[in-house]
């Protein structure tokens, strides 16, 4: 039989205060119920205990609580960990805390799977099978935030939407999700320190922009030739770099926010000097920085890592015509929680 009884955690405050008028009760009684459900994180409703246990029981009959469950978690010899996530139907995604001694940061999923095909990485070998609500988004925040207070003594403070999928192919959850995190009945966090990262959505780009959101964006951007990008993000010949960079250019003109470029270098890839001039070229329309990112090779053979030369190059022709570059080494690796590697692959369980 089907369950027909519906995910209370769709409902927004107002409805939920509807809700209750229309049955009788006082509206004042949605906001409790919203407060366990998202300030005390409630996962039944016997845990609402200043509800009385009829309106529990009468609540329990209609509606469900569908959260999620950490079932999985390990922890990196650096003090990543690494969380796998199942959600309501058994589906499992992945998210990431990754601690420096200045910050701690969650790495979210956005999607089961994913429906671009990153030839470097190992979520592409998951299939898209579902875009996630904005609960489920909301969760892993403050799973990761428990996680971040019990070991290392300070709440969350970055998020990054670079796990699992790709969030702008999910952005109106992605955005209530966001809306959630930032609103002082959720986490109350700055926008400032979220940042979207997409692999380059021209449409959405402008969406976002039009719709004015105060958190950071990011592209993974990986090549600034069109053929070589092509090859390594088949999307590229669907949205091409010209799209791409109109859609930042309005970005820009509207936010007035840096850009944020996510850049692996391969050997043989985009290791050559034309490789950095042609970076060069595609972002110094407006104030960026360039991360350069520690690849973490997922057993294909096809992409490694480039030489420290190759690197060096990178770091020198950015810095000369003034874009900032920073190196980012890649943590977690030893239980494949590296930037790329997210893939559904639980071996310990801690
Ligand atoms: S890099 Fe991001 S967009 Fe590309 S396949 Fe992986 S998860 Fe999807």
């Amino acid at each position: 039989m089907v369950d027909k009884k519906k995910d209370i955690r769709a409902f927004t405050k107002e409805q939920l205060r509807d809700f209750f008028m229309n049955n009788g009760d006082k509206a004042f009684r949605g906001n409790q119920v919203y407060e366990w459900l998202w300030v005390k994180g409630a996962h039944n409703f016997d845990d609402m205990t200043n509800i009385s246990k009829d309106t529990r029981a009468m609540l329990e009959a209609n509606f469900v609580i569908n959260h999620i469950r950490v079932d999985h978690m390990q922890r990196s010899n650096d003090g990543t960990i690494k969380n796998a996530v199942t959600l309501h139907d058994g589906l499992v995604v992945e998210s990431v805390l990754i601690p420096t001694d200045t910050r701690t940061t969650a790495c979210v999923s956005s999607q089961v799977g994913c429906s671009l095909d990153c030839k470097f990485c190992a979520t592409a070998r998951l299939k898209r099978m579902r875009n996630l609500n904005p609960d489920e988004i909301y969760d892993q925040v403050v799973a990761i935030n428990n996680q971040s207070k019990h070991y290392h003594n300070r709440k969350l403070t970055n998020i990054v939407f670079m796990g699992m999928g790709e969030p702008l192919m999910n952005y109106p959850n992605v955005l209530k999700a966001i809306d959630k995190i930032t609103s002082d009945e959720g986490l109350g966090m700055s926008p400032k320190r979220i940042t979207v990262s997409t692999s380059g959505v021209p449409k959405m780009i402008k969406k976002m922009a039009d719709d004015e959101v105060k958190f950071n964006l990011a592209v993974s951007l990986h090549s600034a030739i069109d053929d070589v990008r092509t090859s390594i993000m088949p999307f590229n010949s669907k949205f091409p770099l010209a799209d791409l960079r109109e859609a930042l250019q309005h970005w820009y003109s509207k936010t007035k926010k840096i850009i944020t470029y996510e850049y692996v270098v391969w050997a043989g890839i985009n290791d050559q000097q034309k490789d950095v001039d042609a970076l060069v070229n595609f972002c110094k329309f407006a104030p960026s920085k360039v991360n350069l990112i520690e690849y973490n090779p997922i057993d294909d053979g096809i992409f490694q890592q480039a030489t420290e030369k190759a690197i060096n190059m990178y770091v020198n022709t950015l810095e000369k015509n003034n874009i900032t570059v920073t190196i980012r080494r890649s943590r977690g690796k030893d239980i494949d929680a590296a930037c790329g590697q997210l893939a559904n692959k639980n071996d310990a369980v801690v």
